[in-house]
Formats: structure tokens, sequence, C-alpha cells
């Protein structure tokens, strides 16, 4: 309970059920209950709960040599994952610096983003620009280049001064009438060219954005051209390109890295979550051998660091992902069970008095809830349905990560599925089910106050 625990917990007045055991795509509690996990907790779990050659991996290296401080060794597991990652990344992209997660990995590439025009001899590039409703990490640097209102609000006097942010690319919400989506795409990617105007080019270092925006908005992926739009100013305006794959990356979107589908290539890009597919914390920063060049044939290092980068039993598990990721058929798993449960989620939920939309891209789909879907009027947020949902659901046996403030960081609602890659036709059936059945027992809740 409350007053037993020493836990500082995330959210304290939950009352938490107790994990103690998983297997496959289920979580099992202390007092037997066994939970469906719709959502990877938050797109972490990309192979399940119990991944044996991940755990095989993992043990055979904290057997060997657990860990070995950076300082002064490299390890083979870092170097091997980091050979592997750069042989599978966009073009260019060959240096990978590892972190412990996600927040990091965005810390990371803003710093190595300022560091790079210092050496290259423009040292009034620092301004870094973001998207509103977008989320990179909760420490300041990531907080800051973040869009996310709710998440930035009370810290605001603490975030870097020098960030600001542009739309994000949401077409159904925000596509003006008689629109196309390209036409929506290209408005909205020329904002980035109008901030670096009025900003100046001369000051201006990065544009930050996820290429499928995550828990902020509910999977929402950019319109076509959008990102090509984005990398064509940021080439002009020598602005670099990071790119937060930190929630989409690593085949979530049924490409190893999300940005393949809009055929472009990041300047910088940052991955976690699933890289270590829960069984290690791990995170990585990934650069241009341009970036890395200038860095090491400047000044000679970067400088950055953590106690636990490139820890050699995370890279492990980091190595055994990416070798389930790249050497089997898992990812083509992801587009077509990721297009079955966005066909299924529209044919029980399509009609739904509260459903406005079901977006996303492979295994990484949006359920955006309002009040009116013919006017996409939000729901209103008194109500707490997010919050009502994600409660109802665990009631039923299955975790979906339901946010509030798809609007605004106040308004809107949606919820986010990320199930693991290995879910078959039957899981889906029942993530279907029981996501319906969560959000019917909340309507019927709801509508009996209103
Ligand atoms: N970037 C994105 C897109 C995320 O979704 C998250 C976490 O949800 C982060 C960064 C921060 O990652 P972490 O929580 O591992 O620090």
């Amino acid at each position: 309970g409350i007053m037993t625990t020493h836990v500082f917990h995330r959210n304290p007045k939950l009352e938490l059920p107790t994990a103690v055991s998983a297997q496959g795509i289920y979580i099992t509690d202390e007092k037997g209950q066994t939970y469906l996990d719709a959502c990877g907790g938050a797109a972490v779990s990309c192979l399940g709960h119990h991944p044996q050659p991940i755990i095989d991996a993992t043990v055979a290296q904290l057997e060997t040599m657990a860990f070995a401080h950076t300082g002064f060794f490299t390890s083979q597991p870092a170097e091997k994952l980091a050979a592997k990652l750069a042989a599978h990344a966009p073009t260019g992209i060959d240096k990978v610096y590892f972190v412990s997660g996600g927040s990091e990995a965005v810390e990371a590439a803003l710093k190595l983003a300022k560091q790079y025009f210092l050496e290259i001899g423009l040292p009034d590039k620092s301004h870094i620009i973001g998207r509103r409703q977008s989320y990179h990490g909760n420490t300041l640097g990531a907080l800051g280049s973040g869009g996310n209102q709710w998440r930035r609000r009370q810290f605001e006097p603490l975030l870097p001064p020098n960030m600001t942010h542009i739309s994000p690319c949401h077409f159904w919400r925000w596509g003006a009438p008689g629109e196309t989506e390209f036409d929506y795409g290209q408005r909205v990617a020329n904002e980035l060219e109008a901030e670096i105007l009025r900003i100046g080019a001369h000051r201006v270092a990065a544009f930050i954005a996820e290429p499928v925006v995550g828990a902020t908005m509910g999977a929402v992926p950019a319109v076509d051209g959008y990102f090509q739009r984005i990398r064509e100013i940021c080439d002009q305006y020598q602005v670099l390109l990071i790119l937060d794959e930190v929630m989409c990356g690593m085949g979530r979107t049924g490409d190893l890295f999300a940005c393949q589908h809009d055929e472009i290539t990041p300047d910088i890009v940052c991955i976690a979550k699933g890289l270590g597919a829960g069984i290690q914390p791990i995170g990585a920063m990934l650069c241009q051998g341009f970036i890395y060049d200038a860095i090491v044939g400047g000044s000679g290092f970067f400088q950055h660091g953590h106690t636990y980068i490139g820890h050699p039993t995370a890279c492990a598990a980091g190595l055994a992902v990416l070798d389930v990721l790249t050497e089997t058929p898992l990812l083509n798993q992801v587009k077509q069970q990721g297009d079955l449960l966005q066909t299924r989620l529209r044919e029980a939920l399509g009609s739904h008095p509260w459903v406005g939309d079901v977006r996303g891209r492979g295994l990484f789909i949006g359920v955006e809830l309002v009040q009116d879907p013919s006017t996409k009027e939000p729901l209103d947020s008194t109500l707490k349905v997010a919050a009502k949902v994600k409660a109802q659901a665990m009631h039923y046996g299955l975790m979906c990560y339901p946010m509030a403030g798809t609007i605004d960081g106040q308004h809107g609602d949606h919820i986010l599925l990320a199930p693991p890659f290995i879910v078959k036709d039957q899981d889906i059936t029942a993530i279907v089910e029981r996501l319906t059945n969560a959000l019917d027992t909340v309507y019927s809740e709801v509508a009996a106050v209103v």
C-alpha cells in the first residue's frame, strides 16, 4: 500500500500490482492475474517478456565480463554492436555513441550538434528548433527541445533558453479544409524555414523531430513529402537534422530505422527502448561520419560521457536484439501484424462514438478519442478518459498506453498500442476485444454521469 512503500513511485497515488513473472506477451502479478502487454510497457518490450536468445547473450556476457569502464577499455560487445548498427543505419551514419536510455541519447545529440559547429568555426550556431506536441525525454535539455506542454510547464524556468518550436505534422487534426495531405506537409515543413530565418541561420544548430510522434500524439507519422522538405531546408541553411527514433525506431514501424520510410538521411539519430528489448537499459546516438571527423580532427574529443556508456552487458543484449531484427523475418511480421491490428481496430471501433482516428505504422498504432468524430472536438479533459481507459484495460488484463493532452498538452485523448513484434493473430483478436471492453465500460460510466 501507499503507506508501506519506500519506493518513490512514478505516480505515488496509484495502487500498482506487483509484477512477479513474465512469458511471451504476458506479465503476471503476485495475485496470479495476467496482463497482455499491448504497449510493450512504453514501446520497449519488442520481443516479448522472455526472449531466450537475448537473455542467454546477456547472461553469457555477465559471466564473462559484466563491466569495464570506457575510460580504460573498449569491449567486444560495444565494438560489434556499433559495427552492426552502422552497417544497417541510413547512408553515412557511421559512428555510435552508447548511452543508457532515450533522454541520454537526445542529450548527447544536442551537445554533439553544438560542439560540431564550434569545431568547424561557427560558434554562433547554438539554437535548437523542435516541434510542439513532441517528446524527447525528461532531462532538462531533452525536455527543452521537446514541445510537450504538460511535461514542460512547471520546469520552464530551468529549460535551456535557445530552443523554440514549430508546428507538428498531423494532417487529420490540423489539415486545412480543402488542403491536400502533401500541401499540408509542405506548409508545416516550411515553418522550419521561417523559424530559421527568424532566428538567423547563422545561429541555428539543429532541428529535432520524431519521424513518427509517439506518446505525445499517439503514433502519428508525417505525411509524404514532409521530411524530404525538412531535409532540404536543413541542407540549405546548414542546420543538422536530428531524428529521435527512441520510440519509433528499431523495427517498431516495420523498418529498422523509421526514417527509411521517408527516404531521408538524418545527421544524427537517437535510438533506445527496443534496442535493449527491456532486457537491458541501453540507448545510442548515431552520427554521420563528417560530424565525427570534425570532432576528431578538431579538438579531438566529444566533451561528454556518463559512467555507464558502452556498458558491455547492455551492448551484448543490444547485439542479440539486433541479430534477431536483422537476421530473421520478424520485421516483415511487424508490417503484416500491424496492418492486421489497424484493420481489426477499425472494424471493432470504427463506429464507436468516441473514436475519431486510427493511425500509425507497423506495430505502432494510435487511436484518438474525441467527443464528436464529425467535428473532432476533444473530450472534456476533466473526465480524464485516458486515465480511466488505462485502469479499465488493466482490469480486463490488458496493458495499453493511453495519454491525455494529444492536441495541446491539455485537451485530447489517445491510446497508444505498441505490442511485441511476436504477436500472433489470436493475440491481436484478444487485444482488440479487451480494448473494446475497456472503452465500452468507460463510455457507459461517463455517459451515466454526463
Ligand atoms: N524520445 C522519445 C521519442 C521517447 O518516446 C522517449 C521516452 O518515452 C524518450 C525520448 C526518452 O527516453 P527515456 O525515457 O529512455 O529517457
